[in-house]
C-alpha cells in the first residue's frame, strides 16, 4: 500500500517538470525575447574574458546560446572555423586595443561570420557585421 502511494506522487512531479520545460521553448521563440537573451550572453562572456592575460573566444547563436570557448594564447585565438558561419564570435584583446585586426574581420567574412566583437580589459568593444 505505502510502495502504490510513492509511485502515485512521482509520476506527478514528473507532469510538472513537463510543463515547465514547454513554457521555457514557447518563451525561446519570439525574436525580441532572442535578442535580449543574445545581447544578455554576449554582455556575461565579455565580463568573463575582458581581464584575461591570453585571448579567448566565445562563440554565440541566435538563440543567446553560448557553442564553443576557445582559450588562444597571448595574441591570438583561433575558433573552430565551421562554428563562425551565421553567428557571433566576440574575443578579448589582452593589449588594450580597441580595434579589430585584419585578420579578425578577414575571418569573419571567409567564414561567413554573422558579426566578431572585441573587447578591452576596461570594458569598451568593437564590433563588425
Ligand atoms: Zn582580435
Amino acid at each position: 500500500m505505502r510502495e502504490e502511494t510513492g509511485s502515485a506522487q512521482t509520476a506527478g512531479s514528473d507532469d510538472i517538470i513537463d510543463l515547465q520545460s514547454s513554457d521555457q521553448r514557447t518563451g525561446g521563440e519570439g525574436h525580441i525575447a532572442n535578442d535580449e537573451k543574445v545581447a544578455e550572453t554576449i554582455y556575461t562572456s565579455e565580463m568573463a574574458i575582458k581581464n584575461l592575460n591570453y585571448e579567448c573566444g566565445h562563440i554565440i547563436n541566435h538563440s543567446g546560446e553560448l557553442l564553443h570557448v576557445e582559450h588562444g594564447k597571448a595574441h591570438s585565438v583561433n575558433p573552430p572555423v565551421e562554428l563562425i558561419k551565421d553567428n557571433i564570435f566576440t574575443h578579448n584583446h589582452p593589449s588594450g586595443g580597441c580595434m579589430l585586426t585584419v585578420s579578425d574581420i578577414r575571418e569573419t567574412i571567409k567564414r561567413d561570420g554573422y558579426e566578431v566583437r572585441a573587447v578591452t580589459r576596461d570594458g569598451r568593444f568593437v564590433s563588425f557585421k
